[in-house]
């Protein structure tokens, strides 16, 4: 059977055009800002050139001002903006948002979608997913959620304590999840809250200090103190958050491994650069077997990665779970992008460890995939548990 993995030529050309803006303007940037946006005027002076040149917001639907692309679309348009760190913040690509817009259309009611959807699409606000907690809370067994929703006479009272919480100094509105019945350990009964981000009873306590600092808005530690809401910042049904976290999950899971794809790609290219022209023992350094192999590596994992990407797009464009796909992809993929980062800052040697070219930064930035969107372990878990149950099913017939 013919297989043929190229995008559409519409598709191609938002690539394209996507990595000519990322080449031209915003590199330039993120080499004067070492890899890290800190400021709203570089946020917003970035998106307003990503709008001129038409690849603003490229997975938002078209009545939200996007570009409406499917999975497969973004696999190739993420890519190319996350050859740079900044380029997934210039596209409003980035996460939290991107996964935050996806959940609001799936789930949102239209007067929602009027209030948070429509001005975190067009960039105008930014957002924060509010799931993990410090233990005994939720982190990789999202059972154990403590933070609780109560009701009251005319709405809701959330309080708890949550960590890690990317982008939400700063953000206009939080989706928290909260604990509407049973208790920590048991796995159903929760819902999510569209939380305002002038909210008095949703306070910071600080910025986590992480080995990370280019995912905008940083890691914070939010306290949810007799926060209340009304009726309306209920998204979706009360008690089937964790069924909606899914929409959300696997996507973002995808597209989290599209743009750090694109990382991977860049260290590529920085290491195979210096390789060409390094000359030491009498030959260029990627003639010397042992770097021909870190660069042919590098070459199989970014190819590999690409492909599971793909075929996991595929399942969620056909409408199926992906659970499996998006699983062995996300694993995969965290762990090649990571080899790939990491032979780069060794065939560059001492200048791949120091601040003179971005390596370094890579580095830092991708190791925590390992850990969130499910860490590799709680990914292999799951894995091996299909597996497991498909031999079963099998057996009993
Ligand atoms: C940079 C970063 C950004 C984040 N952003 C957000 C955010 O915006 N919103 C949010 O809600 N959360 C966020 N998180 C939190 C993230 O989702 C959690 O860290 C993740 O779910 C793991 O939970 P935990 O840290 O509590 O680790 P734990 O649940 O304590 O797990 C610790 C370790 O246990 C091992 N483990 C887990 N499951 C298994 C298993 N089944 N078998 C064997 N070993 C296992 C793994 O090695 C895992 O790393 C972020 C985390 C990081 C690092």
């Amino acid at each position: 059977m013919a297989v043929d993995l190229a995008p559409d030529p519409d598709v191609a050309d938002v690539a394209r055009r996507t990595a000519t803006f990322i080449r031209e303007t915003v590199i330039p940037v993120e080499e004067e800002q070492h890899g890290v946006a800190r400021s709203e005027e570089v946020r917003t002076t970035l998106q307003q050139a990503a709008k001129e040149a038409g690849v603003f917001a490229p997975h938002v639907a078209r009545e939200y001002g996007g570009l409406g692309l499917d999975m497969r679309g973004r696999a190739a348009v993420f890519e190319e903006a996350g050859y740079s760190l900044l380029g997934p913040l210039a596209l409003n690509i980035a996460a939290p948002d991107e996964g935050n817009t996806h959940m609001l259309e799936a789930i949102a009611t239209d007067e929602q979608k009027a209030r948070y959807l429509r001005p975190l699409a067009a960039g105008e606000v930014r957002s924060c997913f509010a799931m993990t907690e410090p233990a005994p809370g939720a982190g990789s067994d999202p059972s154990a959620l403590t933070t609780r929703a109560t009701r009251t006479a005319d709405g809701w009272r959330i309080d708890g304590h949550k960590w890690f919480i990317t982008g939400a100094d700063g953000a206009g509105f939080a989706i928290c999840m909260a604990r509407t019945s049973g208790q920590p350990g048991e796995a159903g009964g929760a819902t999510m809250f569209l939380v305002d981000g002038d909210n008095p009873g949703m306070k910071t306590v600080r910025h986590i200090d992480t080995l990370d600092e280019s995912l905008y808005g940083g890691h914070v530690e939010l306290v949810f103190d007799d926060c209340v809401v009304g009726e309306e910042a209920i998204l979706g049904e009360v008690d089937e958050g964790f069924r909606y976290a899914q929409v959300r999950l696997g996507p973002a899971r995808m597209t989290h491994c599209m743009r750090w794809l694109g990382i991977a790609r860049r260290a590529q290219d920085i290491a195979v650069a210096r390789a060409a022209e390094r000359r030491l023992f009498g030959s260029r350094l990627g003639e010397l077997g042992m770097v021909q192999q870190m660069i042919a590596d590098n070459e199989i994992d970014i190819a590999a990665s690409r492909g599971l990407i793909l075929r996991a797009c595929w399942e969620l464009d056909q409408g199926g779970s992906a659970a499996q796909s998006t699983a062995v992809a996300k694993t995969f993929c965290a762990e090649a992008i990571w080899r790939v980062v990491d032979r780069a800052v060794q065939i560059c040697g001492a200048l791949g460890v120091s601040g003179d070219v971005l390596l370094s930064r890579y580095l830092r930035e991708v190791r925590p995939f390992r850990i969130y969107d499910g860490s590799s372990e709680t990914h292999r878990w799951a894995i091996a548990r299909r597996v497991l149950r498909r031999h079963d099913a099998e057996a009993a017939r």
